[in-house]
């Protein structure tokens, strides 16, 4: 029997592309020798993706859409796919096409070689983002391996080939914040990385602001690692011995007979600063805290619409 792929597509506002992206896919996997199938996963879009993908479910009877209730963003969107799908081995890419499908059958060769994980990262810096986004990724990228447990490969995507067991393992996965590229690293198993250069989008915009971007970053490195914690509990480490210190300098000084009262300014600018790294510090404590919280309340990662995958609603709404 011929083994499965299910490729998962989250469409957020990608109406120009679905035919296409479909297209293109069975260029590429009609020459190899797997079943296959298309899991749409609509995330809230406000344009016609969803009648879209329906259009392409009618003519292709392995393409399926799963709608989600509201716009979630990709990695959940992502996550409700993974539960979901059934194949050997499952794929994720993106639905404009940035992607390249040619790479298909050398991930699938790698795969059957033996890697449980093969996952793509961006050979160069991204020649369709502007400098400031460089910029930005890459002190993410550092921050990220800096400050946290696991080393992700600069500009690491999310267009990776899963063996089923290592979907097995995801789907157990309870967090109330999701990041797949952390997640998948962090599970482990034989992974191979290949570089890729990005195309440009095929049509449409990028969907991410830079405000987006920024709470995914912060929430991404909190969501592994609680070493924040641990700077913040150094950092007043240090100012309590530094400030140990002084009292026997004030003393000293005193005693020796110069004038340790001066310095009101000095004074001012030490109290304004300490009192600025408390709150820095109750804030960094405060969000984690925060995820706690959110995290008790057991919410559901996704909620499902409607699908046309033949399960009952019983069984895709379990997350
Ligand atoms: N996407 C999504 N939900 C969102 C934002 C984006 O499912 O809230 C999808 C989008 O349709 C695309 C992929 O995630 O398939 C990547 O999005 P985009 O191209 O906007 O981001 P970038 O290329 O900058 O990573
Ligand atoms: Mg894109």
């Amino acid at each position: 029997m011929k083994k499965k792929l299910s490729i998962i597509i989250p469409a957020y506002n990608e109406e120009k592309n679905i035919s296409f992206l479909v297209s293109e896919l069975i260029k590429s996997l009609n020459s190899t020798d797997y079943d296959f199938e298309f899991i749409f996963v609509n995330d809230g879009s406000k344009d016609h993706t969803l009648n879209e993908i329906k259009v392409q479910a009618e003519l292709h009877s392995n393409v399926f859409y799963i709608d989600l209730s509201r716009n979630f963003g990709k990695d959940y969107a992502l996550k409700a796919g993974i539960d979901i799908a059934s194949g050997d081995a499952i794929i994720t890419m993106d639905a404009d096409l940035q992607h390249p499908p040619y790479l298909l059958p050398k991930m699938l060769k790698l795969w059957e070689e033996g890697y449980d994980i093969v996952y793509t990262y961006r050979e160069e810096a991204n020649p369709h983002v502007k400098g400031y986004q460089k910029l930005a990724s890459n002190l993410f990228y550092k921050g990220i391996n800096a400050i946290s447990d696991i080393t992700l490969e600069n500009g690491i995507s999310d267009f990776r080939l899963l063996d089923q067991k290592v979907v097995n393992e995801l789907k157990q996965i309870d967090e109330y914040e999701i990041f797949f590229r952390g997640l998948v690293k962090w599970v482990g198993f034989l992974q191979i990385g290949i570089p890729y250069t990005p195309a440009k989008r095929h049509t449409g915009e990028a969907s991410y602001s830079f405000f987006k971007l920024a709470k995914l970053a912060i929430g991404s490195i909190m969501a592994f690692s609680v070493r924040p914690l641990y700077i913040a509990t150094g950092l007043g480490l240090f100012f309590s011995v530094s400030a140990l210190l002084y009292i026997p300098y004030i003393l000293i000084s005193y005693f020796a007979g110069y004038d340790a009262l001066s310095g009101w300014a000095s004074l001012i600018a030490t109290v304004a600063f300490f009192g600025g790294l408390q709150l820095l510090v109750l804030g960094i404590i405060g969000s984690y805290l925060g995820k706690i919280f959110l995290q008790t309340k057991h919410r559901p990662n996704y909620i499902i619409r409607s699908t046309n995958l033949g399960k009952t609603k019983n069984d895709l709404i379990r997350v």
